[in-house]
């Protein structure tokens, strides 16, 4: 299987109760593909700016993600300002600077059009939709996307929505959504737009991610919920969406010519996707997980089966 993501290719400025990066490797696309490399082969898709420096390339090469995708153009890389008090979970975004991607026509290689699965990762939904029409044999794809779009970009962001079978939002992203006062009303209220007689069209599963409480699956069929990996020292939670987004959908990648998307599959997909998420917010950016094992991760997810089993009588 291969995957394809679009979404942000970014610089970030971020500060933490615990120190600043100034100008450091971000974007959705990076955190997503950087934790899905170690599941499957990642093209990713997207713009730069001509002062996208060439190491940062590397980075992600450097973990086998094929870049033959990502354009450079004349102007300005993405760039996004955040900061974070002491509740890690809750940001204020200070800058958000479009760059080289307001202007950017997505052109798909037939090896990224080839891909058996598609992560539209957070950026303008028009973007999103362009690149998912040109996948159109993608067995599965997913979706994220914030706070900044469902307000600035609603229509085309309910039209992409409809176009695919996963969402991955955040438990006030999905509030915001669909002005529904709970995380499994909102859920459910998405996965009815999914219903053969509704207009819309709309995901057979909902990922809501609550931050270091961890993250729900909301599937027709059920529920189920994996808390956040237990740390003692958070450090930059920034990326730990798109990293969970990763370590899920390349989970899936890596399983679905062997296996079909059964709720079995999707839990440990969750607990990978939670592990990944772990080492994400340990430093700064992609600065932990450029330096990741696949045994690190395996232990991990070994350690949350651990932590989150229980027996006996109810
Ligand atoms: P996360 O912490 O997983 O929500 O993702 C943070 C990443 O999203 C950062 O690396 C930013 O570069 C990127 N980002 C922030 N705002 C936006 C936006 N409006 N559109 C696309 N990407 C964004």
């Amino acid at each position: 299987m291969s995957i394809t993501v679009v979404g942000s290719i970014a610089y970030d400025a971020v500060t933490t109760p615990f120190g600043k990066r100034e100008r450091m490797l971000g974007g959705a696309a990076v955190h997503f593909a950087l934790a899905a490399s170690f599941y499957d082969r990642v093209h990713v898709v997207g713009p730069i700016g001509d002062d996208f420096g060439e190491t940062d390339l590397d980075t992600m090469r450097s973990r086998d993600i094929d870049t033959a995708d990502v354009e450079r153009l004349a102007g300005d890389t993405f760039f996004w300002r955040g900061e974070y008090g002491w509740d890690l979970n809750s940001r204020e975004t200070l800058d958000t600077r479009l760059g080289v991607f307001a202007e950017f026509e997505p052109k798909l290689s037939e090896t990224s059009r080839a891909c058996d699965v598609l992560f539209l990762a957070n950026i303008q939904p028009e973007l999103q939709l362009r690149v998912r029409e040109q996948c159109d044999r993608a067995r599965f794809v997913a979706l994220d996307s914030m706070n900044f779009w469902i307000e600035g970009a609603r229509e085309e962001l309910l039209r992409v929505i409809g176009t695919v079978d996963c969402l991955v939002l955040n438990d006030a992203e999905l509030r915001q959504l669909t002005a529904k006062p709970s995380l499994v009303s909102a859920a459910r209220e998405i996965l009815s737009w999914g219903s053969p007689d509704h207009p819309r069209g709309g995901p057979r599963m909902i990922v809501a991610k609550q931050g270091e409480y961890g993250a729900a699956l909301i599937t027709p069929e059920g529920f189920f919920a994996l808390p956040g990996y237990p740390l003692e020292t958070v450090i930059d939670p920034t990326g730990a969406g798109d990293t969970f987004a990763g370590g899920f959908v390349g989970y899936i990648a890596a399983r679905l010519h062997e296996e079909d998307l059964s709720d079995e599959l999707l839990r440990r997909a969750m607990a990978h996707a939670t592990a990944l998420a772990s080492f994400n917010v340990e430093e700064f950016g992609t600065e932990r997980v450029t330096r990741l094992t696949a045994e690190e991760i395996a232990a991990r997810v070994r350690e949350l089966r651990e932590i989150t089993h229980f027996s006996g009588d109810a």
